[in-house]
């Protein structure tokens, strides 16, 4: 490691304290970012297939360009008139079922959890939350205490209980997914009344990222749906990680399953960095949240905010990047699974569009979880040019999850390198 890069390591450690985590083995220092390339200060480029956050590429110059103009003619808040939110709304709107009629902004995907999270609890009079055993929704306290895999040490809220993930076998049937899926929702709702807690709310990551990947067959989350409604509670759709195109077959990952969420919470991809975020629902179910409370947040929804977030919606339709996300995924996954005749280690290959998640086990047939094995490739790979991450409980599972616009040539870069490392090990 570079001396100027211990000398960070330091400061990080003496300014920031002992709650932040670097990737790698060898932490990582990029100094600038372009498309779907960071470099290092010897101008060293790294791949990133791990970004999801500027889903138009590193310093996206339209992205740029927009929040310097707003800057630099207004930036305010939602109490004062202006076009920019209003324009901004009524076009994330039309990319979403028309039963979703209001919007509310905020500046990350924590608090738009947690505002419907709010909302779920004045529309029904409940407080019970159902998520999946490996969830992440965030970092306030109503939601890290719904956030399990934040780790061991993270104590659930007692209104708070955890149903295994739709982990579909291989052959296994949307129906008959989506039933043990449902099952487990089902005893959570059960179990929450036991204790005399009305439900409030199922809250899925419409791709179970931090669960595992688990995006098939489409259609399992009907059943579940249905449950959570007939017991009062409503259906909170986070797309913070799906959304926005990047499942390639539709703009949100809840609309693969044909299902209407109640709420959808987005942000991450929202302004390819700028922290913007926000939340969709229906406006039956904001009534009583609206009547009770008012709402403001100082930065959620400014003008630079909506500026940024607009110029990213203009590239992804204006680059047709779901489609390339629908192509390129499905090319990526196809190469990936092509890796598993020469490597033991490769398992499922799973996802949609850009949303990829590679199994690595030690035994194919019986699914051992090769975590150690994921480690060193997630290491090799950074040593190698490529950045990516692991996920799930046993973080075996490789997470691939690029910038929209990744190129079938970017994605033959990174199977031939996650060919090399696996040959290494
Ligand atoms: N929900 C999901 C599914 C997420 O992955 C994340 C962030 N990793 C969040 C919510 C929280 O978003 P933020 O970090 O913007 O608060």
């Amino acid at each position: 490691m570079l001396s100027s890069d211990q000398a960070l390591l330091e400061r990080r450690a003496r300014l920031l304290g002992p709650a932040y985590r670097l990737f790698y083995e060898e932490p990582f220092h990029p100094v600038r970012g372009q498309g779907v390339w960071l470099y290092d200060q010897a101008g060293k480029p790294w791949l990133d297939a791990y970004n999801n956050v500027v889903c138009v590429g590193h310093a996206r110059p339209e992205v740029v360009e927009a929040i310097a103009r707003q800057g630099s003619t207004l930036n305010t808040h939602t109490r004062y008139l202006h076009e920019g939110i209003l324009d901004y709304a009524e076009r994330l709107l039309t990319t979403l079922p028309p039963e979703l009629g209001h919007t509310t902004f905020t500046c990350t995907g924590s608090e738009a959890n947690d505002l419907a999270m709010r909302v779920a609890r004045a529309h029904t009079g409940g407080t019970g939350l159902i998520v999946t055993h490996w969830a992440y929704h965030g970092v306030t306290s109503a939601i890290a205490e719904a956030s399990p895999s934040l780790g061991q040490h993270i104590v659930l809220g007692a209104n708070v209980r955890t149903v295994p993930a739709p982990a579909a076998q291989p052959g296994q049937s949307a129906a008959e997914c989506g039933r043990l899926f449902a099952d487990g929702v089902r005893a959570a709702i059960a179990d929450l009344q036991a204790h005399g807690i009305r439900p409030a709310a199922l809250m899925v990551d419409t791709v179970f990222s931090s669960d595992g990947v688990f995006t098939d067959p489409a259609g399992f989350l009907q059943e579940a749906v249905e449950e959570i409604h007939a017991a009062g509670g409503v259906f909170i759709a986070d797309e913070v990680q799906p959304g926005f195109g990047r499942t390639g077959d539709c703009f949100w990952g809840f609309q693969r399953h044909g299902v209407v969420p109640d709420m959808v919470t987005m942000g991450k991809p929202m302004g390819n960095g700028h922290p913007v975020a926000g939340m969709a629902v229906r406006p039956e179910v904001m009534a009583a949240f609206g009547r009770q409370s008012r709402y403001f947040n100082t930065f959620g929804g400014n003008p630079v905010s909506m500026a940024a977030a607009s110029a990213v919606l203009d590239v992804i339709q204006g680059e047709g990047l779901q489609r390339n996300a629908l192509e390129v995924g499905a090319y990526l996954r196809a190469g990936l699974a092509s890796l598993a005749e020469k490597h033991s280690l490769v398992g499922e290959i799973r996802g949609a569009g850009l949303f990829v998640g590679m199994e690595l086990v030690s035994s194919r047939a019986e699914r051992t979880p090769a975590t150690r094995e994921a480690s060193l490739v997630v290491n090799g790979l950074r040593r190698n040019g490529v950045l990516l991450s692991a996920t799930g409980e046993h973080a075996h599972i490789l997470k691939i999850r690029p910038p929209l616009v990744f190129s079938r040539e970017n994605a033959d870069f990174l199977i031939s390198r996650v060919d090399e490392v696996l040959g290494l090990l």
